[in-house]
């Protein structure tokens, strides 16, 4: 079959960031006295399983909460993840006495630090984003009482004729956060001041990504089904394309589920991946489905 990979797809240079710097913690703390040498990521050091458990093998604890981990001198390092951490988290990690390695990706850190700069300037900080997603949790800990809206149907939440700040989750799509605005805009303010915080590679990986779904016969978007990026990516294809398949990896791959038992094979797939589905795995997928006959 022929494949066709997405212009821009995979691994970002914050995710890439933040692996780097894992990496050379763990590597660090392989010389270090058995106390010293426990590294903590708070959360999954990115969406990916099969990069989590890879690093998990070299040493890595990912734990849920600050609870998990020990006090020192067993405590060793915390690797804050690319989603970054809330402020209060920060604190208390701080508190523990426990070595921070900050590997929030940069452009997470400027929708915090714009959230709080809002906040003093006496803006409502709304965010447009997932309200379980990590990165959003840490942009609602950076400001006070922060309105977050996934969709149209959270406008109830905003108050009548308030003077907005409003930033968005970095990995959301331009086209949903234009409707947003637009909808905000309908709903009424006294005030608004938006600033616009999405994530130009998120961006990239979302238009390559819709640009090949509407060539292809069938499409395949790679990576964490936690990922808010891929799941985006899946989303957008989707739209354009019924015939898309979010898949983890190969190992997920189904001939007989995907293209059913008694159909002819498509002619041409297309293959994209979120900005945490590392490079081996895009590679392996696309080995093998050009195999496939
Ligand atoms: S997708 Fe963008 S915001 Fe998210 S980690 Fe990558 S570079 Fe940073």
């Amino acid at each position: 079959m022929k494949v066709v990979v997405a212009e821009n797809c995979g691994f970002c240079p914050g995710v890439k960031n933040a692996i780097r710097m894992a990496e050379k913690v763990l590597g660090r703390h392989r010389k270090v006295s058995r106390e010293e040498k426990n590294v903590y990521s708070l959360g999954p050091i990115i969406h990916n399983s099969d990069v989590v458990q890879r690093l998990a093998k070299t040493g890595l604890k990912t734990v849920e909460s600050i609870r998990q981990i020990p006090q020192l001198p067993a405590g060793g390092t915390v690797l804050i993840r690319s989603h970054g951490a809330a402020p209060n988290q920060i604190a208390e990690l701080e508190e523990k006495g426990i070595n921070i390695v900050d590997a929030t990706c940069v452009l997470v850190k400027r929708v915090q630090r714009i959230a709080g700069q809002l906040d003093r300037a006496g803006y409502k900080v709304v965010v447009i984003g997932d309200e379980n997603h990590p990165e959003v949790q840490a942009v609602v800990g950076s400001a006070t009482d922060v309105i977050v809206l996934a969709d149209e149907s959270d406008l109830h939440k905003l108050p009548l004729n308030g003077k907005l700040g409003i930033v968005c989750q970095t990995t959301q799509s331009q086209e949903h956060f234009s409707r947003m605005l637009g909808a905000i805009g309908k709903h009424g303010f006294s005030e608004l001041k938006v600033i616009n915080t999405l994530c130009k590679e998120a961006i990239k990986r979302q238009e390559s990504a819709v640009q090949l779904c509407k060539q292809v016969d069938i499409m395949f978007v790679l990576g964490g089904l936690e990922s808010a990026n891929t799941r985006k990516l899946a989303e957008l294809c989707k739209k354009y394309n019924s015939q898309t398949f979010h898949l983890q990896n190969w190992s997920e791959f189904d001939k007989n589920t995907i293209f059913g038992k008694n159909k002819t094979l498509p002619k041409i797939a297309g293959v994209t991946a979120g900005a945490s589905t590392p490079e081996w795995i895009i590679a392996e997928f696309v080995e093998n489905l050009t195999k496939i006959k």
